[in-house]
């Protein structure tokens, strides 16, 4: 494999792909990390997290509805909103992957609901403002979640169940409502 001899980019696409790889992974398990907090303030369960079983392996699966929850970096597949500053060298390389990503995200989204799964993707941005919030317990609502059995086990939470992570902030009355579902 050839390097580029810019000087700005001294590593092989391999090397750099593998390099953000790590960025992504932990990326990822920050934003995964508020998803849970939230998810048990609420005292919402019945999911599982990562179920390899299932196409796309969704960050969070809840069997019974059945529902699939994934949490979309917003660089890596392409958030409209934030439309993230492309790194200026190789751009093709880049657009290249998020490509590759959104359509591997259309492929599972479409897979998943000829099976009978409601999809829901949040983009990271979301997570950090608390807008997928609102829209996900009415998405939950639709689709018979039991509430109250809900408040009841939200009350018993330790603090330790959130790995020491305070949970992600929400925005109460949000009005937003750009989480998509089938
Ligand atoms: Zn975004």
């Amino acid at each position: 494999m050839a390097r580029v001899a810019t000087g700005l980019d001294p590593l092989t696409a391999e090397e750099r792909s593998a390099r953000m790889s790590k960025v992504k992974a932990r990326g990822n398990r920050s934003t995964e990390r508020a998803v849970f907090g939230v998810l048990i303030e609420h005292g919402i369960d019945g999911w599982t997290q990562h179920c390899k079983d299932i196409v796309g392996r969704p960050d969070f699966f809840f069997e019974r509805l059945p529902l699939a929850l994934f949490v979309d970096g917003c660089f890596w597949h392409g958030c409209p909103v934030c439309d993230r500053n492309i790194p200026r060298n190789r751009v093709g390389f880049w657009r290249k992957k998020i490509e590759e990503n959104r359509r591997r995200d259309r492929k599972v989204t479409r897979e998943l609901r000829q099976a009978g799964v409601h999809v829901v993707r949040i983009w990271e941005h979301q997570i950090r403002d608390g807008s997928w919030v609102p829209p996900f317990r009415r998405i939950l609502s639709r689709l018979g979640y039991n509430w109250r059995l809900a408040l009841a086990r939200g009350c018993g939470v330790s603090p330790q169940a959130l790995s020491g992570n305070s949970p992600g902030t929400l925005a109460g009355e949000d009005p937003s409502d750009s989480v998509a579902t089938s």
